[in-house]
């Protein structure tokens, strides 16, 4: 904990509420488009333009013109492959700068609905090096993440590739799944940086709620359209991770055990499930 939220808050003013509940904060959608196109879209043009080079060789190939007939192919892909390795190496800081706008638009949020639950103003307290090591590691993660969307295009290139040579498949149709594997690579790379936003917000949430000394949370379930069940269930429930917290209640609503830290809001894959921070006063029965 860095301060405690609920005693500042009592400080600056007289409040007769026994909990508070903060709204859930999340980053703006059109930063994980910014990923997208920032990190992830560069990995597939290049895959894109290699694509027809890649066709050409399979179609010169196919055709006895080459000599060394798989290998020339064999070459243009991972020609394409080691390319895209070296490029993805120098995304490091397009990574940074996206990392640092999605935490700066997470801390205002939260500054902002303190402020206006509070007034507390935390404006000149919280910097992006409170949570520098989470940064660190989602840019680590997606530089990885890229790595192997690219590997995974490669793969499906080279399936595509040397099956059609052992069947004599037309140039034509090897190019038509070339095609397809890249715009694979490219679906899940936004479902991917979709994904990545709602956890890098999840956790900067999570980490501004408890520096702030708060250990109540309620679940916000998605409303996605497909569910996960245990979600949907939880949506409204109160958690804490502090042992001392779980069986209390709080405004008659009892706190639950959280579950595991890859198991709550915004973690586990495509969950756009997030949490509100309940800034408790007194538990019922407490004075
Ligand atoms: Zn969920």
């Amino acid at each position: 904990m860095k301060y405690d939220l609920a005693s500042e808050a009592r400080r600056q003013k007289n409040i007769r509420r026994s909990s508070i509940v903060l709204k859930d904060i999340s980053a703006p959608q059109m930063l994980a488009q910014d990923l997208f196109a920032s990190c992830y879209r560069p990995i597939i043009d290049l895959w894109t333009a290699a694509s027809k080079a890649i066709a050409d060789e399979y179609a010169r190939t196919l055709s006895g013109m080459t000599t060394d007939a798989p290998a020339d192919v064999q070459r243009e892909i991972e020609q394409a492959s080691s390319a895209a390795t070296r490029l993805a190496l120098t995304l490091t800081p397009s990574l940074r700068n996206w990392a640092v706008r999605v935490e700066r638009a997470v801390r205002n949020r939260w500054v902002r609905q303190v402020y206006s639950a509070t007034s507390v103003d935390l404006s000149t307290r919280l910097s992006v090096f409170d949570v520098e090591d989470t940064l660190q590691s989602y840019i680590a993660w997606n530089a990885d993440l890229i790595q192997n969307v690219s590997d995974e295009i490669k793969q499906r290139v080279s399936n595509s590739v040397f099956s059609g040579l052992n069947e004599r498949r037309p140039a034509r149709e090897v190019a038509k799944e070339i095609n397809e594997a890249v715009g694979l690579g490219r679906k899940r790379s936004l479902r991917v940086a979709s994904d990545q936003l709602s956890k890098i917000s999840a956790t900067l949430a999570d980490q501004r709620r408890i520096e702030a000394g708060i250990t109540v949370w309620s679940w916000v379930h998605s409303g996605k359209r497909h569910p996960r069940v245990n979600h949907q269930a939880r949506d409204g429930l109160l958690y804490s991770d502090v042992p001392a917290n779980v069986g209390k209640s709080v405004d008659g609503k009892v706190v639950n055990a959280a579950p595991e830290r890859g198991d709550r809001p915004g973690q586990p894959p495509y969950c756009g499930c997030r949490a509100r921070s309940v800034l408790v006063f007194e538990f019922d029965g407490e004075e």
